[in-house]
């Protein structure tokens, strides 16, 4: 990474920007806009459109039209791809500059930016621009006198509703599979990251997706991705979020059209420490990235800390070293660790978790404050909590901020049963040695992704998805095109 460039690239002023509706740039219906605040300093850096109801039925509208027209579904598959392929070159080739602009709107340190956000996305395109001609209908084992063809047919208009972290990377992991199907797609992006997902549908246009085939509308939640949810011509709705949005999304099929809900929610991820974990200063340094890394708000990321009692003061010693020895601050310094929490907003919300844990009883070892506040900017020292008990407000809530809640465990099973004692399951890791150990963990602890001996990290290749209220369906691999196609059955009498 080249500081220079990033220096030049972060001086450069961020034009307004409106909705992305037919391919064209679109004012809100009653010219309202939202400021875009960076985290990295708190100031104003452009404005997005505020959009409105009429705004998004508008988006739909024109993505109704693309999907009935076949501009996109029609194409041959191997024009599809080329188109996606291009896409993903573009991406590329604007990696730097996506990163730096991303970064400005929601503080990821620009390491991980890069690397997650236009690297992950380009490579998610690429990845279903690949798979697209190799899916394959089928024919049943039916009697002879009876041809049973089973189709898969794009399901039409797609609604994707996605957070303020990671924009782009998840993002990308509900475009690829939803276009390369042949489907046509209106992307909600969050309040506080809109800016990426817009210049990234702007790109897709310049490599040759259709116009209306992919159209984005920013603003508010609660206007317009309610409008998308309640929708009676938008056929499945897959959204990466909070557990309180995915619940109202749900709702808001029930009461239009009862439109497929796909939900990739937070979590509560155990990860879980054993004394004969093979290299306990490693298990240290990559727990506490699995917590820290983009201030914590990764879903997956690894908040609650189970400990072996035998090594707890010894372990939770080490996690606070390395915790510290990350350097907290400008996420556009290419040294830094842990950037800025993405909102004014979400940073009360993580000192309010910190004094409730105290009030329960809590120690906290390390942190527990904001830090840099002279640059206006919104940090947070990275926070190690002891002593939460299983049922405490921290052990059972997520944070989605810089905190870790440690809770010591006696034995196997005690460590599985804290584990699976909150009403999430998106992920969690076994440290030890022992392999029918770290078998039965995988087994027992309810989560969709397990890390053995190591904690986050994956590819494109294996799905993530959570259980119980981290959601349902998957994101990623092979298996996430399910959502975006519907099997229709052909029943010939020969
Ligand atoms: P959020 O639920 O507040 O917002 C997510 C999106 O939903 C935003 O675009 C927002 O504008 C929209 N929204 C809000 N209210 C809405 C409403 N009433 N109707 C329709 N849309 C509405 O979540 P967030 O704070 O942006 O993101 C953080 C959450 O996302 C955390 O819980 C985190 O764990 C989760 N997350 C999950 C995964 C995963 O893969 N499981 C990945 C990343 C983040």
């Amino acid at each position: 990474m080249d500081q220079g460039k990033i220096d030049i690239l972060r001086a450069r002023p961020v034009p307004a920007f409106s909705h992305l509706i037919e391919g064209q740039h679109v004012a809100a219906s009653d010219g309202a806009t939202l400021d875009v605040v960076s985290p990295i300093d708190g100031q104003v850096l452009t404005t997005v459109a505020r959009g409105t109801a009429a705004d998004m039925d508008t988006a739909i509208a024109s993505a109704r039209a693309a999907f009935e027209d076949r501009r996109w579904a029609g194409q041959p598959p191997a024009a599809r791809k080329k188109v996606l392929m291009k896409w993903a070159d573009l991406i590329e080739a604007n990696a730097l500059e996506l990163a730096v602009l991303g970064v400005r709107d929601n503080g990821t340190e620009i390491g991980m930016a890069l690397k997650a956000e236009p690297g992950s996305a380009a490579a998610t395109i690429r990845y279903y621009a690949e798979a697209l001609d190799k899916i394959y209908g089928e024919i049943a084992p039916t009697a002879g006198d009876i041809l049973g063809l089973i189709h898969k047919e794009p399901v039409g208009v797609v609604g994707a509703i996605v957070p303020w972290n990671f924009p782009m990377m998840i993002g990308a992991w509900k475009l690829g599979p939803a276009l390369a199907m042949g489907n046509s797609v209106v992307l909600k992006p969050a309040e506080t990251a809109s800016l990426t997902l817009l210049r990234l549908a702007e790109l897709a246009l310049e490599a040759g997706l259709p116009p209306g085939v992919l159209n984005v509308v920013t603003g508010e939640g609660a206007v317009v991705g309610q409008a998308l949810g309640l929708s009676m011509d938008v056929d499945v709705l897959v959204f990466t979020g909070s557990g309180a949005t995915g619940r109202r999304l749900m709702e808001y099929a029930a009461r239009s059209n009862m439109k497929r809900v796909y939900l990739e929610l937070g979590g509560k991820s155990p990860n879980i420490v054993f004394a004969d974990a093979p290299d306990l200063a490693e298990a240290a340094k990559v727990s506490a990235a699995g917590i820290f890394r983009n201030a914590g708000q990764v879903c997956v990321a690894g908040s609650r800390l189970l400990v072996e009692a035998a090594i707890h003061d010894e372990f939770v010693a080490e996690v606070a070293k390395a915790a510290q020895a990350m350097r907290v601050g400008d996420p556009l310094q290419v040294d830094t660790q842990i950037g800025a929490v993405n909102s004014d907003v979400q940073l009360a919300q993580n000192l309010r978790f910190v004094d409730t844990a105290q009030a329960e009883g809590g120690q906290v070892v390390i942190g527990g404050h904001r830090i840099l506040a002279e640059t206006g900017g919104y940090y947070m020292a990275p926070t190690i909590v002891t002593g939460v008990t299983p049922d405490a407000t921290l052990a059972q809530n997520e944070v989605f901020g810089p905190v870790l809640a440690v809770t010591p465990f006696a034995t196997d099973d005690e460590a599985v049963r804290i584990a699976n004692a909150t009403v999430y399951g998106l992920a969690g890791a076994v440290w030890t040695s022992t392999l029918g150990r770290a078998h039965r963990m995988i087994r027992d602890v309810r989560t969709g992704v397990m890390h053995v001996n190591t904690y986050g990290g994956a590819d494109g290749t294996v799905p993530l998805g959570g259980v119980g209220q981290s959601g349902n369906g998957s994101d990623k691999s092979l298996h996430a095109i399910d959502k975006y196609i519907n099997l229709k059955t052909a029943w010939i009498k020969l």
